[in-house]
């Protein structure tokens, strides 16, 4: 199955779909972590992208486009995939339509003084990528799966995350819209925990 998990920043995208990918057994395409990859390794693409991203604006159409056509040819794609972060404007939605066939998007709701939060605590390990938050950390500052240290990420810090969230109403919210109208948008309450959120898109999934 092909799948697209929209929702704000801090909905838990990358959580669930996380999670999903695995009792699935496909894998989870997120644009943000091969944007900061390409970031850390300082390849040209990261080198474009850095700026924006420190802003918490969206990187420019044309960059990640390309990105995501050239994964999704790849082999592991062939049984169904996760796109977790993409699309987020108009134009990569229709850029997606000439390459691929999507068979349900997965909307995650969460009000925005909760995103404000939950993206303040956000903490990410400098390795693996696994996410947490401070409030389940009790003090620690390791990561749990690998040992290595837990970061907050530059674009986590609240003068930015306004930003996001202003960029996510104007230019992301408009696919709402966009997948409800082909029929393929299933909404889910993303405020509620990990474990029933799963399950409620486990259920969206199989309707
Ligand atoms: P979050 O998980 O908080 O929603 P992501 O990790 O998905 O954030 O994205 C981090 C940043 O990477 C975004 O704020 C944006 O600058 C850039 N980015 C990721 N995906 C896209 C995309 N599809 N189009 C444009 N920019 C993107
Ligand atoms: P996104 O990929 O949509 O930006 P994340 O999955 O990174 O969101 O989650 C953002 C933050 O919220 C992280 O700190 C994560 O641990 C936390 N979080 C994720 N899901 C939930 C939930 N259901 N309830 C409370 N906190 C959550
Ligand atoms: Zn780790």
């Amino acid at each position: 199955m092909n799948i697209i998990f929209l929702g704000p920043p801090g909905a838990g995208k990358g959580t669930q779909a996380q999670r999903i990918c695995a009792a699935m057994n496909i894998p989870q395409i997120s644009t943000g972590d091969i944007l900061r990859r390409a970031m850390k390794e300082g390849t040209e693409t990261g080198l474009k992208a850095k700026s924006y991203i420190d802003a918490g604006q969206l990187v420019p159409d044309e960059v990640i486009i390309d990105i995501v056509k050239e994964r999704l040819a790849m082999e592991d794609c062939r049984g169904g995939y996760i796109l977790d972060g993409f699309p987020r404007t108009v134009p990569q939605a229709e850029a997606l339509d000439t390459f691929a066939k999507i068979d349900s998007v997965i909307e995650l709701a969460v009000d925005d003084q909760v995103l404000v939060n939950r993206l303040s605590g956000r903490r990410v390990c400098v390795k693996c990528g696994a996410t947490y938050h401070l409030s389940m950390l009790n003090g620690a500052t390791t990561c749990a799966a690998c040992g290595e240290e837990l970061i907050q990420r530059n674009d986590d810090k609240a003068e930015t995350v306004l930003n996001r969230l202003k960029v996510y109403h104007d230019q992301t919210a408009p696919l709402i819209g966009y997948y409800e109208k082909k029929g393929l948008l299933r909404k889910v309450d993303g405020d509620q925990g990990v474990d029933s959120t799963f399950e409620a898109i486990m259920k969206a999934l199989k309707a």
